[in-house]
């Protein structure tokens, strides 16, 4: 089976989503194979989204994802990376009210910054993400 790194947010977190999250992680056939809490500091949101480093939002971003705490997650099933990306829907919270109602960032989301939750986005994103966050052997 495939896995994949799933993140509820620090305003996931806050708002209490957490709970309704896992359900439907759970209720849409993924098995959650590893879960961590923990508040990420400064290296690590620059570190985990390296990839945005020259981005303007890249300092907003960075203090969103430190500004509490984050759910991590290890996610398993047949298709984990694509059907996970379905189920949070858009990047923009806002276009996923409209476009995806019953996704997780219509459900939760505020805008392109605040949007509740992560989803790896290829099976080398997978890779190093869960091995960014877990033992090297989870990954595998
Ligand atoms: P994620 O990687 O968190 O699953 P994504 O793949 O849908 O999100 P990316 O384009 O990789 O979106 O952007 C990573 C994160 O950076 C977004 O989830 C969002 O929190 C933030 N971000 C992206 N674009 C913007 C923007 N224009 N303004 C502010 N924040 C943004």
């Amino acid at each position: 089976k495939e896995k994949t790194l799933a993140m509820i947010k620090p305003d996931g977190v806050e708002g209490e989503y957490a709970d309704v999250i896992k359900k439907t992680i759970l209720d849409s056939g993924f098995e959650i194979a590893h879960e961590i809490e923990l508040q990420l500091n400064e290296d690590t949101a620059k570190n985990f989204y390296a990839e945005h480093s020259s981005k303007s939002f890249f300092p907003s971003l960075v203090q969103y994802m430190t500004s509490g705490k984050v759910v991590i997650m290890v996610l398993e099933k047949e298709n984990a990376i694509s059907d996970w990306r379905a189920l949070i829907g858009p990047t923009d919270a806002n276009t996923a009210k409209e476009t995806h109602p019953t996704s997780i960032r219509a459900l939760c989301g505020v805008d392109t910054g605040r949007n509740c939750v992560h989803g790896s986005d290829s099976p080398q994103s997978a890779a190093r993400e869960i091995s960014f966050f877990f033992d090297k052997s989870t990954s595998d």
